[in-house]
Order: C-alpha cells, then structure tokens, then sequence
C-alpha cells in the first residue's frame, strides 16, 4: 500500500492464483491455493463475508477446538510463508508441501513444549545446552 502510494510499480494481483487481487483475506483464506490446502489439512474453513481478516481470526479462535486452532495458525503461517517464498526467492510451493511444513513445524513446537519428550529421545544433552 505504501509502495503504491508514492507511485512503485507493485503486482496487486495474488501471486499464488495470479487472478484475483493480493489481500492478506485473499492469500490467506480465500486464495484457490489457500481453499486447496484448508481442504487438505482436513479441518475446514469458514468463508470471510466481510472480507475482514481480524473478524475472520476471531471466529475461528473462538469457533475451533485447541487442535484445530493449532492447525489453523500453522497453517496461516504456512501459506505466508509459501507466498513470501514464490514473492521475493521466486519459489513456488504445492499444497503438499505447505501442509507438510505446517504439520512438521507444529509437530517440532508441540514436542518442545513436552519436557519428557526431550529426555526419551536424547536429543538434548547436558553439555551442548542446545534446545530444539
Ligand atoms: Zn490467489
């Protein structure tokens, strides 16, 4: 918005369906690349009437079990990520790696969070004070 306002040439078309206009309601929930992987992932996705992404988060914060929240805001980071990817390092992304990246990166925080699991696995010893 700011680069269009001082007159910089910016694409205001999505960059992942390259048909409808960029708006974080569009790329994150609307997109036919986001609708692929929401289906995918398996959860589901309430539409955006309004076109409000905070109003949009809200309802699924409040709408969601604990788990699917999880998921979904995996997820919501997995689709930017993948459009920041194709934008700026011109690397484009299937919907089967967006959700693999979403469920491995949730699967790596869950863990982290599970002391005991740091112990079973051995992945952490006493003298690199590394933490995964
Ligand atoms: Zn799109």
């Amino acid at each position: 918005m700011l680069l269009q306002m001082k007159h910089v040439a910016v694409n205001v078309l999505c960059p992942l369906c390259n048909t409808d206009r960029e708006s974080i309601c569009h790329v994150l929930v609307s997109c036919s690349f986001a609708q692929a992987c929401w289906h995918r992932l398996g959860i589901g996705c309430i539409p955006t009437p309004q076109g409000i992404f905070s109003s949009w988060l809200s309802s699924i914060l409040s709408l969601y079990s604990r788990e699917k929240r999880q998921w979904a805001v995996m997820l919501l980071w997995a689709l930017w990520k993948s459009r920041n990817d194709l934008v700026w390092q011109q690397r484009g992304s299937e919907v089967d790696e967006v959700i693999v990246l979403a469920k491995t990166v949730l699967n790596q925080w869950i863990s982290a969070q599970d002391r005991s699991f740091d112990l079973s696995m051995g992945l952490v010893t006493q003298t690199d004070g590394s933490e995964h």
